[in-house]
């Protein structure tokens, strides 16, 4: 007879021992404080003021004062929840109103708002990839687990190309009959190695090959661009572009995911998307306060220009005191080390002594290998804060002994390597 018991702590013992288990800090983010919290231990009676630096509430919106009222002031005018799905009684005004926002955002015909980007890309990649007759996906290695969630949904076949390589990428268009529908599906900034896709090139191909394309512009959105619509914005590619996916949950500091492209694509994945249809709506006031958050950051540049100070005044000190970072040309710094068992120790010891919070990323998040620590500094952090960051990362590094320069220790990851 099958032990259940005894069999979920054998799965967690060898997910230990596989270094993959995972530890979530209790942390209390308090409005107007950000990037400063407190942190509940787990076993300890105390809390401790700690610093944010592994937050995707990247440039602050989350606590904004404007786009707090705005949540507080739509629940006194409109109740907690959206009462219902989208087919059923839950269309809320401030829904609609979103999704017209964010369809300008990108300069598209129309927007579709699910409860988180994960859910749309998983809906919205199935859905489109189940519609086109004997469709193939193309899609890069590097992926988000939510578009891959979607690629797998959909059953169809699949050509993964090599990160960012559109040698590749063509090589996999061309063996392809020319009529046969094809789904080319990335992103634009990968959070996790923070390199930007050669949109300019993959649209090309598109053109070329009669494609249909998805981006996921969720870690650039509100960041890029003059009215941040992402980097298909600042490269003036968005037109080219079929789909443009995103999240209100990070640098607009909400919650809830979205589509926009064409009326007629977002009104069919609308008609039959069992991830939008079958789910009670987003509530009324978070629609409502994502609006403002977006709306906000069209017309504010103050927030975007301060992070970029502070993003490239973290890098340089970095660089200075020889802390491995990956090569990044976005506001994401990823820090190497490389052995899932040190990346640990660094964090608990940033966190414990130096009272920095920055969560290990460890497989199957990044390959194994490659683990890192990734940090994203934002408007609301101080020149004191980066100093303070830097030289606990030092003391760090030098208690457990860590390398302060040279290369990744995984030779088939070239592009791992340091520059
Ligand atoms: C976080 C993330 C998502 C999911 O967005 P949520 O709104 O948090 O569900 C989708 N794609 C990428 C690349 C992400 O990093």
């Amino acid at each position: 007879m099958m032990d259940y018991s005894e069999f979920f702590n054998r799965e967690l013992e060898r997910i230990k021992d596989e270094e993959r288990y995972r530890v979530f800090q209790n942390i209390e983010r308090l409005a107007g404080r950000f990037p400063k919290a407190l942190w509940y231990p787990e076993k300890a009676v105390e809390q401790k003021e700690i610093t944010l630096w592994c937050s995707n509430d990247y440039l602050g919106m989350g606590q904004n004062p404007e786009v707090i009222a705005a949540l507080q002031g739509a629940a006194e005018q409109f109740g907690a929840g959206a009462g219902g799905t989208r087919n059923i009684g839950g269309t809320h005004k401030p829904i609609v109103e979103l999704e017209h926002e964010l369809a300008d955002l990108h300069g598209k015909e129309a927007a579709l708002v699910f409860t988180s980007g994960y859910v749309s890309n998983e809906a919205s990649i199935s859905t489109i990839a189940n519609l086109l007759p004997d469709c193939v996906i193309f899609s890069d290695q590097l992926n988000h687990a939510s578009m891959i969630a979607g690629v797998r949904q959909s059953k169809v076949e699949k050509k993964i190309f090599r990160h960012n390589d559109t040698a590749h990428l063509e090589s996999l268009l061309r063996e392809q009959p020319k009529e046969r529908p094809k789904l080319i599906v990335f992103e634009s900034v990968y959070s996790m190695d923070a390199d930007i896709a050669p949109i300019a090139r993959i649209t090309e191909l598109a053109k070329q090959y009669n494609a249909f394309t998805y981006i996921d512009e969720v870690h650039a959105v509100g960041m890029y661009g003059p009215r941040g619509g992402g980097v298909s914005e600042r490269e003036g590619l968005a037109a080219d572009i079929d789909i443009i996916e995103g999240t209100m949950a990070k640098a607009f500091g909400v919650l809830g995911g979205y589509i926009t492209g064409k009326r007629e694509v977002i009104d069919a994945i609308r008609s039959i998307a069992s991830g939008f249809i079958f789910t009670t709506t987003l509530p009324p006031a978070l629609a409502y306060a994502a609006r403002v958050s977006i709306s906000h950051l069209k017309q504010s540049r103050a927030e975007r220009e301060l992070q970029k100070l502070r993003v490239d005044q973290t890098k340089q000190a970095l660089a200075e005191s020889g802390i491995p970072m990956l090569p990044s040309e976005t506001h994401i710094i990823p820090v190497s080390v490389c052995d899932a068992a040190l990346c640990k120790k660094a964090s608990d010891l940033l966190l414990q002594k130096h009272s920095i919070y920055i969560q290990p990323i460890n497989y199957p998040t990044v390959p194994r290998g490659t683990e890192r620590l990734r940090i994203t500094p934002t408007p609301l952090h101080s020149e004191q804060d980066v100093d303070k960051l830097v030289s606990a990362l030092k003391d760090v590094w030098q208690e457990l002994n860590l390398d302060f320069t040279g290369s990744l220790v995984n030779p088939e990851l070239e592009r791992y390597t340091i520059a």
